[in-house]
């Protein structure tokens, strides 16, 4: 039996949104990361269906996969 596991992340609307190409929302996960291109780069590298999908992948991306 696996176990459940919760992570919490908090995106910033315009991280969600896709509105800037930069994060500078401080507690965004993705602060100070260039959004488009860690969403896109975890879309296909792991195959995150939606971009709120693959921002998760991107901000827990390093616990996951080191
Ligand atoms: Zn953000």
């Amino acid at each position: 039996m696996s176990q459940v596991k919760e992570y919490a992340i908090y995106l910033c609307e315009e991280c969600i949104d896709g509105i800037s190409k930069e994060c500078h929302t401080p507690g965004c996960a993705l602060f100070l990361r260039t959004v488009d291109f860690h969403i896109d780069n975890a879309r296909s590298k792991l195959g995150a269906a939606t971009r709120i999908q693959a921002a998760i992948k991107a901000a827990t991306g390093r616990l996951i996969e080191p």
